[in-house]
């Protein structure tokens, strides 16, 4: 029979009203299942693991990404799939995290959660949760159908580090917006196997280790000398997200380029991520990017800000040199990256 083991870390999909009711917290795992007595139908055997004090996900930590991941590396042979129930507001750090952590996954490792409360008339969370531990426990010819990090939320599964939150209010909480999507749930499961993720590595490993001396920086019209300079000055600072205008750009300003380029002289890695919510960065497309190119900073192409971030503090995590980091950033490990 195949076997799911359930971690529950928080989030809405559990929670219930505080004492004065004024605020949502989070509950425990039991809670949830007696919502979902329908579980115990599936063809499945399913075991649960929970955090001790469920979290809202804004309090997250790499070292809640380390519990995760050791939960799930210790158990690796003994599961068939996992499926992580997670507050939706850093879902898509998680899942970029695991994704990086976990390298040579050939199981299934779905996260999700919900819009509103599982006690509540209108949940979201009965379907997600069902459907997140069927998709789970999908075989092909004996083999997992998904055997990578992904996000299933409202009918659709994505590959985990392609995600962003997209809406506080919509039971569709979440997009892709550079890769397509990996499942459909309607009356079957559809499938896009040519899309799903495939690893080129022969063992599973356990990966652990985040350097959290990183920064994102968002460009602005009006933008400050004194601050930007303040930030990039930091002696702890080891990367930078610069967060640019369309594919990539910023202003030419002399003052700008100069900090840009004396920050990475001191042996800072600057990563280009797009503003957009959609599309990629292309360096010396226009001007306003060929001074970025030129200074050293190098291209996140087409990943989203939370794969960027989560990829820069694992890759600080594991080995301090700039040059090593660099050509990692611009290499696909998870299929965060389209290379083109
Ligand atoms: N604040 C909640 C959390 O991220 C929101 C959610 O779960 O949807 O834990």
């Amino acid at each position: 029979m195949t076997s799911i083991l359930i971690i529950y870390t928080g989030g809405t999909i559990g929670m219930v009203e505080s004492e004065d009711q004024k605020t949502l917290v989070p509950f425990n795992l039991d809670y949830i299942l007696s919502y979902v007595p329908e579980l115990n139908k599936l063809d499945v055997k399913l075991d649960s693991y929970s955090f001790e004090r469920p979290i809202d996900s804004s309090n997250i930590h790499p070292n809640h990404w380390t519990q995760i991941a050791n939960v799930i590396s210790d158990r690796y042979a003994e599961y068939d799939g996992f499926v992580i129930l997670h507050g939706s507001d850093t879902l898509a750090f998680t899942a970029s995290a695991l994704s990086f952590m976990l390298e040579g996954l050939r199981k299934p490792v779905i996260l999700t959660g919900s819009q509103l409360p599982i006690g509540m008339i209108r949940t979201d969370a009965r379907e997600n949760l069902i459907t997140a531990v069927q998709i789970a426990s999908q075989k092909l010819d004996e083999e997992p159908v998904v055997q990578e990090v992904a996000v299933y939320f409202e009918d659709m599964l994505y590959r985990g580090n392609r995600t962003k939150k997209l809406s506080t209010e919509a039971f569709e909480a979440f997009f892709s917006p550079n890769y397509p999507v990996l499942a459909q749930a309607g009356v079957s499961l559809n499938f896009n196997h040519a899309e799903l993720w495939s690893t080129d590595k022969d063992d599973f490993r356990l990966i652990d280790g985040f350097n959290n001396q990183v920064v994102v920086l968002t460009l602005f019209p009006g933008i400050s000398s004194e601050l930007v300079r303040a930030v990039l000055s930091n002696k702890e600072l080891k990367g930078i997200v610069l967060m640019t205008f369309g594919a990539g750009n910023g202003p030419t300003d002399k003052w700008f380029l100069d900090i840009i380029e004396n920050a990475i002289a001191r042996g800072l890695v600057i990563v280009n991520v797009t503003q957009c919510a959609m599309g990629q960065v292309e360096q010396g497309k226009y001007e306003t990017s060929a001074g970025l190119l030129k200074a050293g900073v190098i291209s996140g192409a087409d990943m989203t800000f939370e794969a960027a971030i989560t990829k820069l503090m694992f890759l600080f995590g594991q080995n301090e040199d700039p040059n090593w980091v660099k050509e990692q950033m611009v290499t696909n490990l998870r299929g965060e990256l389209s290379i083109s």
